[in-house]
């Protein structure tokens, strides 16, 4: 009982720790913190010290690529959703299913739930870095359905420099995993090379699927006064937009979401098919 309270006040300092240079950098709202920080102690208390590494791995990069040239990506970012402060429910969106399968973890200790968790972490981390980094390419992105080039920043819109980005947030996933298994004893667990070409493909496949969404079931409008497709159902400049595609309720949070569970699925399924 007393290592328990100890790792529940250990888990808490650092997730605090985290949250807060989050916040400080706006990276992460008020409500955000306060969920990164709950996802922090449940990831660290029923995952353990790897798991937390491998979540925290995500989270500093995170912070580094949005701040990154934040300036010149305030334009985009004011536009869509994606990108810039993290809220409560767009914290739980990316990181619920971590936290649901820590969760899994604790009751049973079977390599393919790490496996799962660390394709939901690669396709954050996949998708965080191509979304930060990709608006600030020179060329136009393409769009992932009909491959026609759209403004930077549309949801769906993919570009080469978005997808090797992504595969390099999701292989640095992997590396983590990697080295801090290799150093933690973790029951049921063992540090495998594997780890890093299954989190860069289950980041990429998540990433992409993100896109997909984006292009084709998200819920998009459109400012008849800026002639804009917009995220937002009250634009920028005052106007009400118009439905234009998706689903209403199929918001960014949703494809987040969706998203970390095919991120998860992929690299699950690696795991069966090479172990
Ligand atoms: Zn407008």
């Amino acid at each position: 009982m007393a290592t328990e309270l100890q790792n529940v006040l250990i888990g808490l300092i650092i997730s605090l720790a985290l949250g807060v240079f989050s916040f400080r950098r706006e990276t992460l709202s008020r409500t955000g913190t306060l969920a990164a920080v709950l996802l922090g102690v449940v990831v660290f208390v029923l995952g353990g010290a790897a798991w937390f590494g491998v979540l925290a791995a995500f989270f500093i990069t995170s912070v580094f690529f949005t701040r990154f040239k934040a300036a010149q990506k305030e334009e985009v970012v004011r536009e869509f959703a994606k990108g810039g402060v993290r809220d409560f429910w767009q914290v739980l969106a990316n990181g619920g299913i971590a936290g649901i399968l820590a969760f899994a973890w604790f009751y049973y200790h079977s390599p393919v739930i790490f496996y799962a968790f660390l394709g939901v972490i690669a396709t954050v981390t996949s998708d965080t870095w191509a979304t930060e980094l990709g608006i600030l390419a020179k060329g136009k992105p393409r769009l992932i359905t009909n491959w026609e080039r759209v403004p930077v920043g549309t949801s769906g819109a993919v570009s080469g420099l978005g997808m090797a980005v992504a595969l390099a947030g999701g292989a640095l996933i992997g590396v983590t995993a990697y080295y801090l298994l290799g150093f933690t004893q973790v029951r049921g667990l063992e540090s495998s090379m594997l780890m890093v070409p299954i989190a860069a493909l289950s980041g990429l496949a998540g990433a992409l699927f993100d896109s997909l969404m984006g292009a084709t079931l998200q819920a998009m409008y459109y400012c008849t006064k800026c002639k804009k497709e917009t995220e937002k159902t009250l634009h920028n400049c005052g106007t009400k937009t118009q439905a234009i595609r998706g689903f209403r309720w199929f918001d960014n949070d949703v494809v987040n979401l969706a998203s970390t569970i095919l991120g998860a699925a992929v690299a699950a399924g690696l795991y069966l098919l090479f172990f």
